[in-house]
């Protein structure tokens, strides 16, 4: 271990905020404290087990009141969610979109199944999110306007759109991305997969992007088992989202005429019945998550050598996985954090493999990624369930 940097201090801390007497403690498990049994017995009671039926409008109408977006489509899981962004946002194949390397593959895939071309961008170690300022000079350089299309010098291809990423739940700053966004004709797509919950200068992420994908996969800080919804401001950007994941099935009383090849991505009506139950519980489950935060800062806040990853002053973030962040990029030190603290039971994760690094994504464009290289290094996730923090009072 390097000299600042004491373990046994760190796991004191945590020991000193999670709960005593479990064997396990997971990284982040659902809680089922609401009307998930009753909604889901109504599904199989009424035979409205599909894509038709009423909780999925229901979830539909709960999600815009939630984020304040006017439309919501629920779709079979954040992976589509983007998809759907994607195409409704107009990226076609060859098109090159930009996007953090410092993210979930889903992200990356996504760009990949219109047949465009992933272009990685670097992080900021404040919110972990991409890097708009270092992106602002990198497009200078490699970026050329052509009529309305952003073109790159070195490739040739049209750079169409951008993905922003809220890490952990901790919004990017958006407001100068979206000034360079305008500037460079670049479409901006949210992936707020991880950040139901929360709000950048009191407005909820997802109203930032023209098109943007919530997941709630079992590991986020609500689910459906499998599911995610899309959102946008714009009704004919809506329609096409919800047109496209309903096979695009024109109406009529019983012909089956297709206009585009579509796709089946709706949610069924049984996983938004657990999510119109999981969204009952939201607000509880975000204050459970803010406190449980508070308690992990407080206790990393004298040691020396890590820093708890807090939200930035312009936001309110739901902490949907804590963060510890080594103040120096350390793979031996991180490493050997991760085996004492899941020895003894606390589930703690890395960051994921930083996308450019992937086979699958080897070839593709990418700017220096030197600060995202050096997260890698540092970033530790943390046990961030929302029961943790009322299971430590029992
Ligand atoms: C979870 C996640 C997704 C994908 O959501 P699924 O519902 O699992 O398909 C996409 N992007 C990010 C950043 C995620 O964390």
């Amino acid at each position: 271990m390097s000299q600042q940097l004491d373990s046994s201090k760190i796991i004191a801390a945590m020991q000193s905020v999670l709960p005593k007497n479990e064997l396990l403690i997971p990284l982040h498990e659902p809680v089922f404290g609401g009307n998930e049994w009753a909604y889901v017995k109504d599904c199989l009671d009424t035979g409205w087990v599909s894509s038709k039926g009423r909780y999925v409008e229901w979830f539909e109408n709960q999600m815009t009141a939630f984020t304040g977006a006017k439309y919501a489509v629920a779709v079979v899981n954040g992976t589509a969610a983007l998809h759907i962004s994607l195409i409704v946002s107009g990226v076609a194949a060859n098109d090159e979109v930009l996007l953090p390397t410092l993210t979930f593959v889903a992200t990356a895939n996504a760009v990949r199944y219109c047949g465009a071309v992933p272009h990685f961008i670097d992080s900021e170690e404040q919110t972990l999110g991409l890097d708009t300022a270092k992106l602002e000079d990198y497009l200078g350089r490699v970026a050329r306007l052509e009529a309305d299309d952003c073109i790159n010098k070195y490739t040739g291809r049209r750079i169409k759109a951008l993905i922003a990423m809220h890490t952990f739940g901790h919004p990017v700053d958006l407001d100068p991305l979206l000034e360079l966004c305008k500037r460079y004709k670049l479409e901006l797509v949210e992936d707020a997969a991880e950040a139901l919950g929360s709000f950048y200068k009191s407005r909820h992420v997802g109203n930032f992007g023209r098109m943007s994908a919530i997941s709630f996969n079992g590991n986020k800080i609500m689910t459906t088992g499998g599911g995610g919804v899309i959102l946008t401001n714009e009704a004919p950007l809506a329609q096409m989202a919800k047109h496209l994941t309903t096979t695009a099935k024109l109406p009529h009383p019983w012909e089956y005429n297709h206009d585009y090849v579509g796709y089946n991505y709706r949610m069924p009506n049984l996983n938004a019945a657990v999510g119109c139950a999981q969204l009952e519980q939201l607000p509880g489950f975000l204050q459970a998550k803010r406190a449980l935060a508070d308690r992990y800062k407080q206790s990393f806040s004298q040691i020396n050598g890590v820093t708890f990853l807090s939200e930035p002053g312009y936001a309110q973030s739901n902490y949907w996985l804590n963060a510890l962040v080594l103040d120096k990029p350390d793979r031996a030190v991180r490493d050997l954090l991760l085996k004492i603290t899941n020895d003894i039971g606390f589930m703690t994760r890395p960051c994921w493999t930083l996308l450019h690094r992937l086979p699958i994504y080897h070839d593709c464009p990418a700017m220096d990624l030197s600060m995202a290289e050096k997260l890698e290094d540092r970033i530790m996730n943390l046990p961030s369930s929302a029961n943790l923090y009322v299971k430590e009072h029992d």
